[in-house]
């Protein structure tokens, strides 16, 4: 870590809200603080599920993937409106019996569906952005009844912006609104969206407790300007990522591809995370491509690898 890094942890730290923020919502405070499962020392003897499966509320719920199954354990969100049921991102495998996602997602709905004499019809799967470990258990819902699987891609991506245009921009499950905001940096198809409900910012891999890596770095900058911007004008009760790789000692992360993270930051971050990753950006003025900071950290993807990324799809590979 270089002084520079402890310079920015410092600003950081500075404008970052306590844990206590989330004092005043217990349901926030209890997702907060809850231990995942979070992978194995040996994975050849791990017993735990495929996926871990947490009920925030009747119609809200966290899912994440077992770091035994892949290391990437991503998050899934599964949000229930009266007519459709959104689930955001399918996870890192792609084969149901390693990573029964459809059948989870099935069980919930089903759950719902007898305790509740309305429940929705309709199932949405859309993606946070179209890297692999977001979109490998798309195969599981391609052709199921009642399912719109939006296609991740830019054309994918822009074809449904584009029919929500009638409904002012909103995404609308019945009676449950989400705002979705264009986030290009990590990837040019990066989302977020603001859940009216819970007043989530569901970040995707643009901000989460990680290595967060960008493939274009004014993009990025801009994009987490723009979400400042937004949380002041909207109440946003948390922000919410796709993955925890942080350790509980602040500004540390774990090693990348580790399959046992016994000490794991939350996956929780304050809505001040926004101003304290903007700051730490502002502080490279564009030269530094690395901002560490206590909840996150953000390395621009090295040149070389940039350029193959932009080739390959290009070529329709990527
Ligand atoms: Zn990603």
């Amino acid at each position: 870590m270089t002084s520079k890094h402890l310079r920015a942890i410092a600003i950081a730290s500075a404008i970052c809200a306590s844990p206590a923020a989330f004092s005043a919502d217990t349901g926030n405070a209890a997702l907060a603080s809850h231990r995942w499962i979070h992978g194995a020392e040996d994975c050849s003897a791990d017993q735990d599920p495929a996926i871990e499966t947490y009920r925030f509320d009747a119609d809200t719920y966290v899912l994440r993937q077992n770091k035994c199954v892949n290391y990437e354990a991503p998050f899934v969100f599964v949000l229930f409106g009266a007519d459709t049921v959104l689930v955001l991102d399918t996870g890192a495998t792609r084969k149901a019996e390693r990573f029964p996602l459809y059948a989870t997602v099935q069980g919930l709905v089903e759950e719902r569906r007898s305790g509740q004499a309305t429940s929705p019809t309709q199932v949405l799967v859309l993606h946070t952005h179209s890297h692999g470990d977001h979109k490998a258990a798309d195969a599981q819902f391609r052709g199921k009844p009642d399912v719109t699987l939006i296609k991740p891609n830019a054309s994918g991506l822009k074809r449904f912006l584009s029919s929500l245009n009638a409904s002012g921009g909103l995404l609308d499950l019945g009676g449950r609104q989400l705002q979705i905001l264009r986030t290009p940096g990590h990837q040019a198809e990066s989302i977020v969206l603001y859940d009216s409900r819970t007043k989530w910012l569901l970040t995707g891999d643009t901000i989460y407790p990680g290595i967060i890596s960008v493939l274009d770095w004014d993009d990025y900058q801009s994009s987490v300007e723009a979400l400042v911007e937004f949380a002041s004008t909207h109440e946003v009760s948390a922000v919410i990522g796709s993955h925890i790789e942080m350790s509980d000692t602040p500004g540390v992360p774990y090693e990348r591809g580790t399959t046992y993270q016994p000490r794991e930051a939350s996956l929780v971050l304050p809505a001040e995370v926004l101003k304290q990753v903007s700051a730490g950006l502002a502080e490279t003025h564009g030269k530094r491509r690395e901002v560490v900071t206590d909840a996150v950290v953000i390395r621009s993807i090295p040149l070389p690898a940039r350029m193959l990324i932009r080739f390959l799809k290009a070529v329709g590979a990527g």
